[in-house]
């Protein structure tokens, strides 16, 4: 679940089946952590797929794979059955080929769920009856503070374009203000580890799980050898992150902190409602990245989740759904977040852009 490009994945990275019109063989990251199911729908394995999304792991994916994919309002799946990364983040949800498909996916998985204490007890509605394209009175936000300083043009272009398309559905185009949005990332990078080290810390060979009880040893070597062997590098990364910004002295200079910058920028989205029903933005700062191009560098990695944090911290509803290619012949993602419970708003937006797109592109089989 971590990562943004499935290479930290306890059983090996998936390759995405896209590669770049360079006549270059360059493997491709199928975005992450979902990037099993994006790599497996794009390249037609399956029709649709599960994900789960803490920061973006269904959205990142699907827009790097030329696929959908909706992440809906906090509580609306259960999360049962899921091992915990950021509990007050994680939200699964459906990815497919198209937008009618999430919504299929999508009133299949909703529910309340008793086992799940943040389930939401609400009724499911009919997304799948209730798709319209149809945008007539209805105002999309363009957030100014996600066109950031060096952005890649081929982003914005597309995220021009993807404007363009949903005025032609019959909306009307508002800029508005998203005033936090720069600390959405930093929050999001204390909060996820934070919550990670307090959730994986049950994973200590005791209860369940993996146990590595070496010769002689006392618990505390059995905790050490089991955690040591069990998890990852990036986990482990993670683990000690989130055990630093949680300890006594610095609880409150970055947990409280990131705390109260999570409560702006869910009051910024709350307060943008008043001029916008949905917002349009992209859901990645580039297309696909080579494998191993960001491995060495976990900071460029996270900087990937840079428009997919702000809708998971506030616990909104956000879909990806593809906009074109890119001049490499790759796939970029035009991100759709909604209001609370408001997944017909997103999944009508992101059917409004799919029948203007006419985004056919298929990976060429290589393999
Ligand atoms: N890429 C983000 C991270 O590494 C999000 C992952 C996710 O949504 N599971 O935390």
């Amino acid at each position: 679940a971590m990562g943004t490009s499935n290479e930290t994945s306890a059983f090996g990275n998936v390759i995405s089946p896209w590669r770049r019109n360079d006549g270059g063989n360059a493997p491709l990251a199928p975005g992450g952590s979902s990037g099993g199911s994006s790599a497996a729908i794009s390249a037609r394995l399956c029709p649709a797929a599960t994900g789960t999304d803490t920061g973006g792991s269904i959205r990142q994916p699907a827009a790097f794979t030329g696929i959908s994919g909706i992440k809906p309002t906090y509580g609306r799946c259960s999360r049962w059955g899921v091992i915990a990364f950021a509990s007050s983040l994680d939200q699964a949800g459906p990815m497919a080929r198209d937008v009618r498909d999430c919504a299929i996916m999508l009133e299949a998985m909703s529910g309340f769920d008793p086992k799940d204490s943040t389930s939401l007890d609400l009724p499911v509605p009919q997304w799948e009856a209730g798709l319209s394209s149809n945008l007539k009175g209805k105002r999309v936000g363009i957030p100014r503070e996600y066109r950031m300083d060096g952005m890649n043009a081929e982003i914005a272009a597309i995220w021009d374009k993807g404007a363009e398309w949903l005025r032609d559905a019959g909306a009307e185009i508002v800029e508005v203000s998203l005033p936090h949005t720069r600390y959405a990332l930093p929050a999001y990078y204390i909060i996820a580890p934070a919550e990670a080290s307090s959730n994986l810390a049950r994973y200590d060979g005791v209860r369940y799980g993996q146990r590595n009880l070496p010769d002689g040893a006392g618990l505390q070597d059995m905790y050490a050898a089991t955690r040591a062997a069990g998890f990852g590098p990036e986990v482990k990364r993670r683990i000690m992150i989130g055990t630093y910004v949680l300890s006594a002295g610095f609880y409150d200079a970055y947990y409280t902190q990131a705390q109260k910058v999570r409560a702006l920028i869910a009051r910024d989205f709350a307060q943008v409602w008043e001029h916008c029903d949905v917002l349009l933005a992209p859901t990645a700062p580039s297309a696909a990245f080579g494998l191993g191009e960001n491995s060495d560098d976990p900071i460029a990695m996270y900087l990937n989740d840079v428009f997919a944090v702000p809708a998971s911290l506030a616990g909104l509803p956000a879909m990806s759904v593809p906009g074109g290619l890119d001049s490499m012949g790759l796939p970029l993602g035009l991100q759709i977040i909604g209001k609370p419970l408001d997944e017909q708003g997103v999944l009508n937006a992101g059917l409004a852009i799919e029948e203007r797109a006419g985004f056919t592109a298929r990976p060429e089989r290589w393999w």
